[in-house]
């Protein structure tokens, strides 16, 4: 018997409703597995934590995590603070203080789901992002002189390391090389950009000369954006920078039927830290409090928290009673366009995990 310590961090906005309701499903897990369970500890992390000691977390609140096998986070972000101050305070602090370089996003129209492109088969869009999750746009290096006056400069620079670019893209290849279509798509804007993703160009051509059987090409952002909506079937493993793959990976989501349902793994790949899994989304100031939120995009990151953890078939089992809840659109949040609470969702996923795993014939 396996036990798995994860630590849960709603954090803020509908994050404190999403995370509970990942805990369910894998409570769920762990009653109908018989050789896997969880000991759960949760931190009170994020905008009320602010609120009361001026820290989105403690300064050595990343210590706790190191004895963890894997994070469920919700989100960071709050309607009376800076989104900056939460960010970086609390995700951008763990992802980066962990190592979790690669950010994993798949995206792909669940059974059921009324995806906006009109001539978009299932079939058609099944991706998987890969987004540089340590530096880049997001390394924090720049600052603000003259503050207040008219002439105020403002500096926000991207840096790329060799190191970096070379273990993302190398990442993705080998993330490319796994499944079946073996195709790559590097996401770039070396017209413009001249430095720093030159060099992101160079280091993808050297590094795909480790990977002959991968099928890899090289888009430019702005193209990407055209291409995700029409030649869908075109692509299939992606990366690109931090900030590019921040704003394509909402792109693919929002594609595949909303934005409440893509999920996210912030991996470090040598498993010196723990890996943070969360769905794509914020805190959706317009829903929170309401017990309307998606929480698909929470479930599917538990999926591939389970995954990461080694426990293949409970992510298959979570996977698809995800599938046959999606497939019923009475059980659709309102940002799918259906009717179904936060709580009837999980309890749907539930039930359908507890039913699979009497039947020995849907117990695949
Ligand atoms: P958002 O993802 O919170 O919301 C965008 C839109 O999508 C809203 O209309 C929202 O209602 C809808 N939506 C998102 N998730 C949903 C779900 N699960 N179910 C149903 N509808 C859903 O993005 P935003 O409005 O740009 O950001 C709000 C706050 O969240 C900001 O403070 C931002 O910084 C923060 N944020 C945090 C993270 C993170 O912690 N990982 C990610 C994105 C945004
Ligand atoms: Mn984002």
């Amino acid at each position: 018997m396996k036990t798995y310590r994860i630590a849960l961090v709603p954090g803020d906005g509908i994050g404190k409703e999403v995370v509970p309701a990942g805990r369910r499903v894998l409570e769920t897990v762990a009653e109908v597995e018989s050789d896997c369970a969880f000991a759960f500890e949760e931190f009170p992390w994020g905008a009320d934590f602010y609120r009361r000691h001026g820290v989105m977390m403690p300064d050595d609140g990343l210590e706790a995590f190191k004895a963890k096998h894997a994070i469920l986070f919700g989100s960071a972000g709050d309607p009376a603070i800076p989104d900056h101050v939460t960010l970086w305070g609390l995700r951008l602090k763990i992802c980066q203080g962990l190592d979790q370089y690669a950010n994993v996003r798949p995206a792909r129209i669940l059974p059921g789901i009324d995806a906006p492109l009109k001539r978009c088969r299932a079939e058609d869009l099944d991706w998987i992002i890969v987004r540089e999750n340590t530096e880049g746009e997001y390394s924090g290096a720049g600052g603000r002189v003259h503050t207040g006056f008219p002439t105020e400069v403002a500096t926000e620079v991207a840096i790329l390391t060799r190191a970096g670019v070379e273990r993302i893209q190398r990442y993705a290849f080998r993330l490319a090389a796994s499944r079946p279509r073996k195709r790559l798509t590097v996401v770039t804007k070396s017209n413009a950009q001249r430095h720093a993703m030159v060099m992101w160009d160079e280091i993808a051509r050297e590094v795909a000369r480790d990977f002959p059987d991968v099928a890899w090409d090289k888009e430019m952002v702005d193209a990407m954006t055209a291409r995700m909506v029409n030649r869908p079937a075109s692509l299939d493993t992606i990366v690109a920078t931090n900030l590019h793959a921040d704003i394509l990976s909402d792109l693919a989501a929002a594609l595949a039927g909303s934005l409440g349902i893509g999920p996210t793994a912030n991996i470090n790949p040598e498993r010196v830290y723990p890996s943070m899994f969360e769905p794509i989304h914020g805190s959706a100031f317009d829903i929170m409090g309401k017990g309307i939120a998606n929480p698909i995009g929470t479930f599917w990151s538990a999926v591939l928290m389970l995954e990461h953890l080694g426990e293949a078939e409970a992510a298959r089992r979570v996977m698809r009673a995800i599938e046959q809840v999606t497939a019923n659109p009475r059980l659709h949040t309102r940002d799918l366009g259906g009717p179904a609470t936060t709580g009837e969702v999980t309890d749907a996923v539930c039930a359908q995990m507890r039913a699979a795993a009497k039947s020995p014939l849907t117990a695949a």
